[in-house]
């Protein structure tokens, strides 16, 4: 393993502060030192800030017409494709996660980069002209000039390109602060938009404590938009700090899914989503099937198979060969897992699968945690309400259509849900009834550029992905034009 040394990135540069505060990372799966991360102050939020308004000025980039900027972004997706050996390594030691899991996460932001420079040609826009033909409109959409993004650990990489590349073609220029515990992919992400022909200063890179280095980004007068994800929490506290200078922010926050298998699915195919909803990314998975609603008739039958294949996933790091779930990202977060597990137990709920840390002694010293099933969960349990953020599924069984619908609708959250049913007339009913941003249908965790991405009720708002993903980044200005003038 590298053990690797991540300063700033300012002004089209790398920093190494001297002095300053460093964060030692070790890795998640093996207790192994990977990075030392030096961590921004105000004053270089401010620097970083700044540089990122004189860029804006300058107009190098956002003066560029938009169809140059998208071939840029573009080639920026080309050298990440180029790289991605590279990269997945270090965003699977950084982050612990599987190989496998890395490197679809940065396969899939290329894709996303690919459809964001696409929109480039096609700059949303509106010219109205239907009062006689004296009276014209046209709106038209200009970008924010500087955007703070703010972003989470669990999935650095499309976090990250749910919102830059879209930004990009829209002409801002952005400061990024990743999380302490994953800066490494984002350095390189920036050294490589260098080479793409991305002008200095219209992306800089400040990792840092949230207290001072995100707070500062939400408080500056320079950054016209707060772009966050993460939790919910501090997504409240984001939103208090905007409102005060009045900066526009859009919040991708925590998610409670619930996966509703419906009798009539193909059992089969909602046996291998329900797998995957809850476990993909060890369950640090802001869209997962974290519940499973399950019709009573076919319950007992469907979770006997589910624990069976959750008891046979194989636990490990980026260094172990077919590894499909890797570890909880620190020792807090591991303890607070352990925590709900221990506490699901003590409401009642009912093991099935799993329980705790693997018995395997090669995984002592990571943060791994058993895929867990507890059945019998009740819509009053922990289990059922808050966000575990870990390998923890929640069975819930339920006799009707209305039922599932109320059980699904009944957290605080609202990002994603899923259907499993061969009745598409109910799936499409149930889909319009469910309280939430996305709905899977017969799948789960499945998507395409083309569809915006976002939350409803505590799981935040604005939209990501889609042309609402580049609108999310521009200001909307309305001209109105009399075309013969009255006297
Ligand atoms: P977090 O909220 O603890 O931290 C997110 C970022 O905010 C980090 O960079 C952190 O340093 C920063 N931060 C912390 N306190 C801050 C403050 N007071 N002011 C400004 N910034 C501050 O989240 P996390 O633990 O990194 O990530 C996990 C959470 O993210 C989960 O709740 C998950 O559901 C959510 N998430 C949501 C989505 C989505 O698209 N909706 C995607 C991924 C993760």
């Amino acid at each position: 393993m590298t053990r690797r040394k991540h300063g700033l990135w300012i002004d089209g540069a790398a920093e190494l502060p001297r002095g300053g505060k460093t964060y030692e990372r070790r890795s998640p799966a093996t207790g192994e030192h990977v990075a030392s991360v030096c961590l921004a102050t105000a004053s270089d939020v401010d620097r970083a800030v700044r540089s990122a308004n004189a860029a804006f000025r300058a107009g190098a980039w956002s003066k560029m017409p938009a169809i140059e900027r998208g071939k840029i972004v573009s080639r920026f997706a080309d050298l990440i494709a180029t790289n991605l050996d590279d990269l997945t390594a270090l965003e699977a030691d950084e982050a612990g996660k599987t190989l496998a899991g890395a490197r679809g996460e940065i396969e899939w932001s290329i894709e996303l980069m690919r459809f964001a420079a696409s929109l480039a040609w096609n700059i949303p826009g509106k010219v109205l002209n239907h009062e006689g033909g004296d009276k014209l409109g046209i709106v038209t959409h200009s970008p924010l000039p500087v955007i703070a993004m703010i972003l989470p650990w669990n999935f650095p990489t499309v976090t990250l390109f749910q919102k830059l590349p879209y930004a990009l073609v829209a002409g801002c220029s952005v400061v990024i602060k990743p999380s302490t515990f994953t800066p490494g992919t984002t350095l390189e992400y920036a050294r490589l938009a260098k080479e793409a022909g991305i002008p200095d200063g219209v992306i800089s890179v400040v990792p840092g404590d949230g207290a001072e280095v995100g707070e500062t980004l939400c408080r500056h007068e320079g950054v016209s938009m707060v772009s966050f994800t993460g939790s919910t929490e501090v997504g409240r506290r984001i939103a208090a700090l905007c409102g005060e200078s009045l900066k526009r922010v859009a919040l991708e926050l925590g998610g409670k899914g619930a996966n509703i298998v419906f009798a009539d699915a193909d059992l089969d195919a909602a046996l291998h989503g329900a797998l995957a909803a809850f476990t993909i990314n060890q369950g640090e998975e802001c869209c997962a099937g974290a519940r499973l609603l399950i019709q009573q008739s076919v319950a007992d039958e469907f979770v006997a198979k589910l624990a069976e294949k959750a008891k046979a996933m194989k636990l490990g790091g980026a260094s172990t060969a077919g590894a499909e779930l890797g570890p909880m990202i620190h020792d807090k977060h591991h303890a607070s897992v352990l925590g709900y597990i221990e506490k699901s137990k003590e409401e009642g709920a009912v093991l099935v699968a799993g329980g705790g840390r693997p018995q395997d002694q090669s995984l002592a010293q990571g943060y791994f945690v058993e895929p867990t099933i507890f059945t019998g969960v009740t819509p009053e349990m922990t289990v059922f309400k808050e966000e575990v953020f870990g390998p923890v599924l929640g069975v819930t069984t339920f006799e009707t259509e209305e039922e599932a619908v109320a059980l699904a609708n009944s957290t605080p959250y609202g990002l994603a849900n899923g259907i499993w049913t061969r009745n598409f007339d109910r799936a499409i009913q149930v889909s319009a009834a469910l309280e939430s941003g996305f709905v899977y249908i017969n799948c789960y965790l499945e998507t395409i550029p083309q569809l915006p991405f976002g939350g409803v009720k505590a799981s935040g708002f604005g939209r990501e992905n889609g042309e609402q993903g580049l609108l999310e980044f521009m200001q909307t200005k309305s001209t109105f034009a009399r075309l013969r003038p009255s006297r």
